[in-house]
Formats: structure tokens, sequence, C-alpha cells
């Protein structure tokens, strides 16, 4: 019975829990109903932006002579490896901005070769990128291990199909931001922004020589780096070469690589939703026990006749049927 009670008592909390969050939805927005629409709006554009030119890097810019001319690169064994990735970028990122207007091909040209800083840091901290096409820099953290290797230059890709991203929605939409007041609307946007960078990356690193990709191989296996960054590393450069874009995307998402999931859970609006959720159930279950104490008394107060009250005849008969 006490255990039916207790069952009870958190369904109670669970639905309070679900209301409270409804009625506050936009507690703390005094204009909601003008943030919906500006978002529903931000939505169409940035998310249509972003779709776009992720379909655009999924039919794949490279052409076969652009295949054939970095394969070459990879085996023109006159130059240094580090020279030999630096070449293949070159010609994957020509081969992307080939299909951009000039002048945003010319933009986030001049921010890849002169906006950007690799620094070895041996806490290895992954990428980033500072959105920001006037001012924009990419700074990218490598253990010295992978300097100057191909996994630079796919990490470069990545980065470089965000700063097309940047420079197309600025040209576009103006100063924009991402629509962070939104779960579902931040999880798209940045899960769309993902699938392209990440489709990026695999075209950066699906043409690395057998020699090459074996170097490469070693030399994350000797970097000293998180045991998870590693695992995404490996698994990136293995998979580039095994699998279709399609595979090689549903692999990253399925091990939570920028899965829709993963960016929730990760993202602003989703820790501020948990966060909610976690402060709303306490409230609820504190709520819940403290309805069935007061049940409780006023039952044990009025002995075997039940109170006529409309609280005790539509909450406390609920909560204590069981409960007594
Ligand atoms: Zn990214």
């Amino acid at each position: 019975m006490a255990r039916l009670a207790c069952f009870l008592n958190i369904v109670l909390a669970v639905v309070s829990a679900v209301s409270l969050l409804n009625a506050g939805a936009f507690a703390g927005q005094p204009d909601g109903a003008c943030v919906a629409s500006d978002a529903k709006t931000l939505r169409k554009d940035l998310a249509a932006i972003l779709r776009d030119l992720r379909d655009d890097t999924a039919k794949g810019y490279l052409t076969g002579e652009d295949e054939s001319k970095i394969v070459d690169v990879y085996a023109d064994e006159s130059l240094p490896p580090n020279q030999r990735a630096e070449k293949a970028f070159g010609l994957v990122m020509e081969a992307r901005l080939r299909g951009l207007p000039v002048e945003i091909a010319d933009q986030v040209r001049a921010i890849i070769k002169s906006r950007i800083r690799v620094e070895v840091n041996n806490d290895y901290n992954g990428a980033y990128f500072k959105a920001d096409v006037s001012s924009g820099a990419v700074k990218i953290d490598l253990p010295e291990e992978l300097v100057g290797s191909p996994i630079q230059y796919s990490v470069m890709a990545h980065e470089l199909e965000h700063a097309i991203q940047d420079a197309v929605a600025v040209n576009v939409l103006g100063k924009y931001e991402m629509p962070e007041h939104s779960l579902s609307l931040y999880t798209d946007a940045k899960f769309l922004m993902e699938a392209g960078a990440m489709s990026a990356e695999y075209y950066s690193l699906r043409l690395i020589s057998p020699e090459e990709r074996l170097i490469c191989r070693n030399a994350i296996l000797k970097a000293d780096v998180p045991r998870s960054d590693r695992s995404i590393l490996l698994r990136m450069l293995n998979n580039s070469k095994s699998m279709s874009l399609k595979q090689f995307l549903s692999a990253e998402h399925r091990a939570g690589n920028y899965s829709r999931l993963s960016i929730a859970l990760h993202s602003r609006p989703g820790r501020r939703l948990v966060k909610k959720l976690g402060t709303a159930t306490v409230w609820a279950l504190g709520t819940g026990f403290i309805a069935r104490a007061y049940c409780q008394l006023l039952y044990d107060n009025n002995n075997e006749q039940p109170l006529q009250t409309p609280f005790f005849q539509t909450v406390c008969t609920k909560i204590m049927r069981i409960g007594i």
C-alpha cells in the first residue's frame, strides 16, 4: 500500500511538473508571443540556409579531376608530408569555394588563409571557430603529433565549412544570432551546421593515401589526448575510407557526435530546460507529499466521515484511496 501511495505521489508530481513547465514556458519573456514569431521567421531563414549548404556538401564538391589531383599530391614524394597535406587541403578548399558567390568565397578564403591559428596544445580541446566575418578567426588546438598532418587539415575543413555557413548567413540575414532562446530551433540549426562541417571532414579525409593514413593512425594513438577524442579521430579516419558520406554521418550520429540529442543536452537552452525540470520536479514532489500529509490530517480529524469540501472530494479522495 505504501509503495502504491508513493507511486501515486510520483505521478502527481510529474503531472504537476509538466503543468508548471507549460504554464511557465515563456516565463521571463514578457513579450513571449513576439519572441515566438521572430523565432519562427529565424528558423525558416537560418535553417533554410544551413540546409541548403548541408545539401551542397552532401552532393559532393570534388570533381573526378579534383580527386585525381589530390591523390597525386599525396603520392608526391618530392614534398615533405606536411606540405602534401597542406596542398591537398588547398585543393579541397578551392573545390568547395568554387560553388559559392565570388565575394563570399573571397571572404572565407581570407579567414582561412590569414586568420587561422593552429596552436600546439597537449591538453587537446578540439577546435573552435569564432563566427564573425569581419573579425572572425579560426583557432585550432592540436597535440604536437598531429600538427601539419592530414588530421589538422580535416579539422580545418570542418572549420572552413563553419566559416562558409557564417558568411552565407550574414550575407542573407545580416547580423544574426543562434536561436538560443529555443531548444528546438537551436538544435535544428546546430545539427545542420555540424552535419555540413562533418561532411567537409569526410571529403578531406577520404583521399588520404594508405601510407599517410597509417602514419595518422599512429600519431593519434601516440598523442596524449582524452580517450573520447582519440576514438572520434580514429573512427573518422577509418570510416572515411570505407563508408559513403551518408554512412559516415550516421556512424557519427549513432556515436553521439553532434547527434540531435547530444546537441540538445549540451546546449545552453537544453541545460536551462534540465535545470527547470529538476526544480519543477522537486517542487512538485514536495507539494505532493505536503498535500498527502494534509489530506491524512483532515481524514484523521474527521475519522470515519470523509469531508465534503471540494478539495477533499477532488484531491484527497484520489491521493488517499490507495494510501489508507
Ligand atoms: Zn563544428
